[in-house]
């Protein structure tokens, strides 16, 4: 749709990749139900390691350097390898999902079209990283800004204009706050792995 419309995406692509997995553990398991970020792990050489609680399991997401290759953590054959070290022996059958993705920050260059007619609302107007929990959150709220703007065009047609340049002003500049927030949660895990390291 962007494509179709000539909206650009602007932003930025993590050079290292991530590797989520979930795993289920519907008896609850020995582990405490909270969300726990381990700074360099030993378990993964290093790399640093987010285990979130969800109903009936958990996730576990794993930060890889550009340069690991993805066949050493990515695939699910990795991920039997290295997930026991983490989370012991008994869950490695237990695996429901593998999944690689990059952090993206990402905006589009604008929440509608010249002609006021298509608003790009959610991940069709921003790409965040998963960690901030940002995505889905402001993705709920461009959906209910939409809509307000979309009846109010509909009830009232002269305010369409205005109402359809009201949401894509105001959608964008919360997905620029949002997308510099998440940019700062990365810096602080970043910076608190460097000090941690020396
Ligand atoms: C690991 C991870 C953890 C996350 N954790 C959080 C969190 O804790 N909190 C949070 O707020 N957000 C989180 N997010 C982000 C959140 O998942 C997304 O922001 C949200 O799902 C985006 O919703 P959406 O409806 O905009 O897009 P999508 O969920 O991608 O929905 C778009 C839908 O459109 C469909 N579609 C695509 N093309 C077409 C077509 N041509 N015709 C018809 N249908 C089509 C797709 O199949 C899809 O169902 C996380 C993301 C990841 C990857």
């Amino acid at each position: 749709m962007r494509g179709a419309l000539d909206i650009p995406l602007e932003g930025t692509r993590s050079e290292g990749y991530h590797v989520v997995v979930d795993v289920a553990d519907p008896a609850g398991g020995d582990l405490p139900v909270e969300r726990v970020f381990h700074y360099e792990h030993p378990g993964t050489g290093g790399r640093t390691v987010l285990r979130v609680p969800f109903t009936g399991g958990f996730q576990i997401d794993l930060q890889c350097r550009a340069d690991d290759p993805p066949e050493s953590f990515g695939t699910e054959q990795a991920v039997r390898r290295w997930l026991p070290r983490l989370v012991g022996e008994g869950c490695a059958h237990r695996v429901l999902w593998v999944s690689r993705y990059h952090f993206l920050r990402k905006v589009a260059g604008s929440f509608a079209d010249p002609s006021g007619r298509v608003l790009l609302a959610g991940e069709s107007a921003h790409l965040f990283p998963p960690f901030g929990a940002r995505g889905m959150n402001s993705g709920i709220a461009d959906a209910v800004a939409a809509a307000e703007a979309v009846s109010a065009a509909c009830s009232e047609p002269s305010r369409g204009p205005a109402a359809v340049a009201g949401y894509a002003v105001a959608r964008r500049s919360a997905a620029l706050h949002n997308s510099e927030a998440a940019g700062a949660v990365r810096r602080a895990a970043i910076d608190r792995q460097s000090s941690e390291r020396g």
